[in-house]
């Protein structure tokens, strides 16, 4: 076992990947079949979600239990130490554009792909469950005011990640402006930060376990042929994401910031595979900030800060994803698409991605949103998530990795803009 432990993570986390793709694929193939209703089960996808999976929900557990107090507290130091609360300001204009416009580039590379690709013409949907939709979502204005937390501690108990950001926010400028009386609580911020990444540390060292599970469990459950019953748009996601990640965020990364950017990918490796294994960005969230401060040497300002916002409005994935679904639907249903029909799907698809859950499968449900701009009707928005949801797991896979990357691409964009990336950090190789 010692070869194992004289691995660094990530190499210990990606062999994990391997090895669950191998394990599930064997459970898969020779754990044997049997059939119900006319359906056919595989018993080794039965022996993986009864006797590994919770092993991975274990872990997605104990990196959720983190976030609210990771992003809480990170946040809170983050504005105490960085001197001035002006600074915010330019963090969150230059960040909350910065999403904006990836986004926009991700959705118009979907519709690139989908144009190409042609996924969902000839789909015969006769057997289909219809998936029922979600009652309607929040209006704008009811959105933007639920920014504002009615009880902090009631955001902070569910999570909601926009109202604890505000609450954060207040409290660092209130502690910075006030000085010398509020620094008990300063200092008691300053302990727990370090308190809450102590733990993170020691949840990342069952990361490759944690994976390993999900991943057993995704393959032996979902196994390859998954891909094949929705290849076109699987294969136009994975090229699209794949393109979305080496050209944006390396054009940004090289180009822009003129930094290395084989070390970014290496910096970020342990949040994207485990963005890849449990299809929750917020759930990553921890990695995430942990991954950009250890290896990265994004400071605390920027890192507490842009990665939450970007966990929460930031998914470059789900937004090329509703670009090629909105594709897929026209190319099933039929319907021919105008120039105007492309910029209402780009325009909707970025606002729905803003708007989208950062858990499992979120997106499929903001196809609500977007295909009514094309004339899809309700029923048939139904029938599409019905006949996507069983096969959505691999490509959310995907998403979440992209949009996680490009939570930390703009991060560190907007920490090199602010002066808040240790560049030493960034070029040293990674100890862990
Ligand atoms: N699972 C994605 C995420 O957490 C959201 C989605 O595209 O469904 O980022």
């Amino acid at each position: 076992m010692k070869w194992w432990f004289n691995m660094v993570l990530w190499q210990r986390v990606l062999l994990a990947l391997l090895l669950g793709v191998a394990f599930g694929l064997v459970l898969r193939s020779f754990g044997g079949t049997y059939t119900v209703d006319g359906v056919t089960h595989y018993a080794g996808a039965d022996f993986a979600t009864t006797w590994i999976k919770p092993f991975g929900s274990a872990f997605v557990q104990l990196i959720k239990m983190l976030v609210v107090p990771l992003v809480f507290t990170t946040l809170v130091t983050g504005i105490t130490s960085m001197g001035h609360p002006s600074k915010l300001g330019t963090i969150g204009v230059r960040a909350f554009l910065l999403y904006v416009f990836t986004t926009l580039v991700a959705v118009s590379l979907g519709l690139f792909y989908g144009t190409i690709f042609k996924p969902g013409a000839g789909v015969d949907f006769t057997d289909v469950v219809p998936n029922a939709l979600i009652g309607n979502p929040p209006s704008m204005a009811q959105r933007l005011i639920n920014i504002i937390p009615a009880n902090p501690v009631h955001a902070l108990a569910n999570g909601d990640m926009l109202a604890i950001i505000f609450f954060a926010l207040l409290l660092g400028v209130a502690i910075l402006m006030l000085g010398k009386p509020a620094k008990p609580v300063d200092d008691f911020m300053k302990a727990a930060v370090q308190i809450m990444f102590k733990i993170t540390h020691w949840v990342m060292e069952v990361a490759p376990y944690g994976v390993f599970a999900l991943i057993t469990w995704v393959t032996a459950a979902k196994g390859v042929e998954t891909f094949s019953s929705v290849f076109m748009l699987a294969l136009a996601l994975y090229i699209g994401c794949l393109t979305h990640m080496l050209l944006m965020y390396g054009g940004l990364i090289k180009l822009a910031l003129r930094l290395p950017l084989i070390r970014f990918f290496r910096g970020i490796l342990d949040a994207q595979v485990v963005a890849f294994s449990t299809s929750t960005s917020a759930g990553t969230l921890p990695v995430t900030i942990s991954c950009v401060q250890d290896n990265l040497g994004i400071k605390p300002v920027v890192a507490g800060s842009v990665l939450p916002l970007g966990a929460t409005i930031n998914m470059d994935g789900t937004s090329l994803y509703l670009g090629l679904l909105a594709l897929f639907a026209a190319n099933a249903f039929g319907i021919d698409l105008s120039f105007t029909d492309y910029a209402m799907i780009a325009l909707t698809a970025t606002l729905a991605s803003i708007g989208t859950a950062s858990i499992p499968s979120a997106s499929l449900f903001m196809l609500a949103i977007v295909l009514p701009v094309i004339g899809v009707s309700p029923e048939q928005t139904a029938l599409l998530v019905g006949f996507i949801l069983p096969f959505d797991r691999p490509l959310d896979m995907m998403r979440t990795m992209t949009n996680v990357t490009g939570d930390a691409a703009v991060a560190t964009a907007v920490a090199k803009w602010e002066g808040e990336l240790d560049e030493e950090v960034y070029r040293t190789v990674a100890k862990v």
